[in-house]
């Protein structure tokens, strides 16, 4: 690999130059199944034909205007991701941190317009929001933060899925104006909360006038077999931030809000040169579109149990499996100790996954996934961990 590049990434020895469905293959002609999906972003799986036709189609009409004039695929995104997010307007970016920087804005905006003069943020420990100066305030990972102080002011930091950390927070600090989690930590390990999380984060945002904002990056777009996970729930949050699987592998990214929190950012208060562009939207509305036709939301729910089923009996009274923790495709195994030279030993065996806070085997495959393709991905898996010594 090209040594111009700055090392930004510690690469793994290979290089993919075609993919189709879950597969893909090296310059070697090496086949791979892919069980992560460049991180939950190819749902439909590798150069899908209703996304391909849609990005060929929109090059040859239109690629770039402006948001200074209308954007009819933009329009055409916006309706159909409020309907299905239940959201009521959205502002386009191009990935997911700066989806998150909209949606800390309108946090900070929304307090100001209450006179709050340091509008604070609730986010959470091991959270992960991108790494933009403002999401790196906010995610909850100081190994990613160090060297890069002096952090942003305005954020405060509880434990996840702990509802009296926040209660506290709320009797001890006047200036909170919003809280800010993912109602499944991604990169934190597949952390699931109690059902009634959302729930009773909903409440407290009630009972104190602060918005309920959750990034949906990694959970959105079917992935736990709902369009977002807070629909597992019984509350709608304020804000939504979405982006990853959004367009398939064509960069975009979405911060949604309804009621109140739809009217906060005006004209001259936030922006962007390629957000919402022509292509990005009609990659989009491919996604959206295919997402419906095939009822993916619900296949990731029935493979998802499948794959679960599949790895609890093949890893029965396996000693090293610690917790399988999943919601539709959106799958953690934890492991009792360190097991990150799985990646490299998976990628010999011909299997994409990967390994996040450190002992946790992250899957997040194509939500378009076969049957024996899960069966191959539940054998590779029961293989590698069964050969682990301590
Ligand atoms: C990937 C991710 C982000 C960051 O998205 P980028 O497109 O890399 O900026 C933010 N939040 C969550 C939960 C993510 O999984």
């Amino acid at each position: 690999m090209s040594d111009s590049l700055i090392s930004t990434y510690k690469r793994l020895p290979v290089t993919f130059v075609r993919g189709e469905g879950v597969w893909l293959w090296d310059t070697n002609g090496k086949q791979y199944l892919d069980a992560l999906s460049g991180i939950a972003v190819c749902s439909l799986g590798h150069t899908n034909a209703r996304v391909a036709d849609a990005i060929c189609t929109q090059s040859r009409q239109l690629l770039h205007t402006s948001n200074l004039y209308g954007i009819s695929k933009q329009d055409q995104l916006g309706d159909a991701l409020c309907r299905v997010a239940n959201m009521d307007k959205v502002f386009f970016s191009n990935s997911g941190a700066e989806a998150n920087e909209a949606a800390i804005k309108l946090a900070r905006l929304h307090g100001h317009s209450k006179g709050i003069d340091l509008p604070t943020i609730i986010v959470t420990e091991n959270s992960f929001h991108g790494r933009t100066l403002a999401t790196l305030t906010a995610t909850g990972n100081k190994n990613a933060q160090i060297g890069f102080e002096p952090l942003l002011q305005g954020f405060v930091r509880v434990p996840f899925n702990d509802i009296a950390a926040i209660e506290k927070v709320a009797a001890e600090n006047k200036n909170i104006v919003a809280v800010l989690v993912e109602p499944i930590q991604g990169e934190g390990g597949i952390q699931i909360p109690a059902s009634d999380y959302l729930d009773n984060i909903r409440a407290l945002c009630d009972q104190h006038h602060w918005l309920m904002m959750l990034d949906e990056i990694q959970t959105g777009i079917c992935r736990t077999g709902k369009w977002f996970a807070y629909q597992h729930s019984n509350s709608t949050p304020d804000v939504i931030t979405s982006a990853k699987a959004l367009g398939n592998g064509v960069p975009i990214g979405a911060c949604l809000a309804r009621g109140k929190a739809a009217e906060v950012l005006q004209p001259g208060t936030h922006g962007s040169t390629f957000g919402g562009n022509p292509l990005a939207c009609a990659a989009g509305l491919a996604v959206i579109q295919e997402m419906e036709a095939n009822d993916l939301a619900a296949n990731a729910m029935i493979k998802g149990e499948r794959l679960v089923q599949g790895l609890k009996t093949s890893l029965q009274g396996c000693d090293m499996l610690n917790e399988i923790r999943s919601q539709g495709l959106m799958i953690g195994i934890e492991l009792k100790q360190p097991c990150t030279e799985l990646v490299q030993q998976a990628l010999e065996m011909g299997l994409l996954l990967n390994v996040t806070a450190g002992n946790v085997i992250r899957l997040l495959p194509p939500l378009t996934i076969k049957t024996a393709e899960i069966e191959q991905i539940v054998d590779t898996i029961a293989a590698l961990v069964k050969q682990i010594t301590k």
